[in-house]
């Protein structure tokens, strides 16, 4: 048995062409599964009832089991989910004023082992398929309450880069108007860093927003922060960066997360200001979620403003934003943390 969800519109189509069926049933099962949220192929009325009968032979519709959603009181919700092999991962709905966002995760764990980060806590298990992304989508897209999912972003548990090839193919999937038709612009792909994957990701000609990772500006302090410094330092990943942005004619949103103590002084902007002369950029400063396993604390309200006001004076496009969910441990891996501690 197959997840039906791993195929696109074109590969079903396929499949049913070598069954002898019509190939426009192709289009009525994405509407029933994507547009209608129908998990049962029987429930699929239009469909002769031998090609329901042949679906339910070779495929299934659906491989998670929630296991817990919890609210934040800023309207942040997250989904603890088990796949099928008894893993965990985590999906997170973040509403906001003019779109509703869901934020998904791409690997069972992640082998890059940020320190400001849950995720890496207990390393990395596997890779999640398409499906299993895909089915995250649709369920946060069912539970929405009425709200329409606007956005999509690439952010939660794992490197989604170092799961390139699933990844890639979720989102044109996700992107097809057969499917949940949201548009690659709304759609963005977070990563720490993986030279090699960005440079391959700006041939594939998606018009995908891209959110790398930075959170410091000199090697020393990055390589502590995020390992893969040690693997792609910092003027090699600008470097990278600057040609994404001229191959691809799209801005490069840099991360930058402000933890007490570590990246957050007016020395830290001012190198920061120096690597960051990129054409097409900005950057999102974000006060990091305490996370007391990790020993993290963000730093106070004053010291942000003077860093995001250090960066403005400097000319750079900065946006300050909240950590969202602070309540309910939204920052990625820490609900599957506490339950996989259980
Ligand atoms: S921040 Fe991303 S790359 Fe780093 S450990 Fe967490 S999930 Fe992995």
């Amino acid at each position: 048995m197959n997840d039906i969800k791993d195929l696109t519109p074109k590969e079903l189509e396929q499949v049913l062409l070598s069954w002898k069926q019509e190939s426009f049933h192709a289009r009525q099962i994405f509407s029933w599964i994507y547009k209608k949220g129908v998990t049962d192929f029987d429930a699929m009325s239009d469909l002769p009832s031998d090609l329901r009968a042949r679906l339910k032979e070779g495929f299934y519709i659906l491989s998670l089991n929630l296991i817990k959603r919890i609210e934040s009181h800023d309207g942040t919700e997250k989904s603890l989910f088990k796949l099928k092999d008894d893993n965990l991962i985590e999906a997170v709905i973040i509403p906001a004023e003019k779109r509703i966002t869901g934020c998904i995760s791409t690997q069972v764990g992640c082998k890059f082992a940020c320190r400001f980060c849950a995720s890496g806590k207990f390393g990395f298990k596997r890779n999640l398929t398409s499906s299993e992304m895909i089915e995250e989508v649709l369920y946060l897209k069912n539970n929405s309450q009425g709200r329409k999912l606007t956005h999509l972003v690439f952010m939660g548990i794992g490197e989604p880069l170092d799961n390139y090839d699933f990844v890639i193919k979720a989102i044109r999937i996700i992107n097809s108007p057969h499917t949940f038709n949201i548009g690659a612009r709304r759609i963005t792909i977070s990563t720490s860093g993986v030279i090699p994957a960005i440079k391959k990701l700006s041939g594939e000609g998606l018009q995908i927003e891209l959110s790398v990772s930075l959170h410091a500006a000199d090697d020393k302090t990055r390589s502590k922060l995020m390992p893969i410094n040690k693997i792609y330092p910092v003027k090699d990943l600008i470097a990278a960066c600057r040609e994404y942005i001229r191959k691809t004619n799209r801005q490069i949103t840099f991360e930058y997360v402000l933890i007490k103590d570590i990246n957050s002084g007016l020395q830290d902007a001012l190198k920061l200001s120096k690597i960051l002369k990129v054409p097409n950029c900005k950057v999102n400063l974000i006060p990091c979620n305490a996370i007391k396993e990790l020993k993290v604390q963000p730093p106070e309200d004053t010291e942000v403003s003077s860093f995001r006001d250090y960066l403005l004076k400097s000319d750079i496009n900065v946006t300050l934003r909240r950590p969202r969910g602070q309540d309910i441990e939204a920052a990625c891996g820490q609900l599957r943390l506490r339950y996989a501690k259980k």
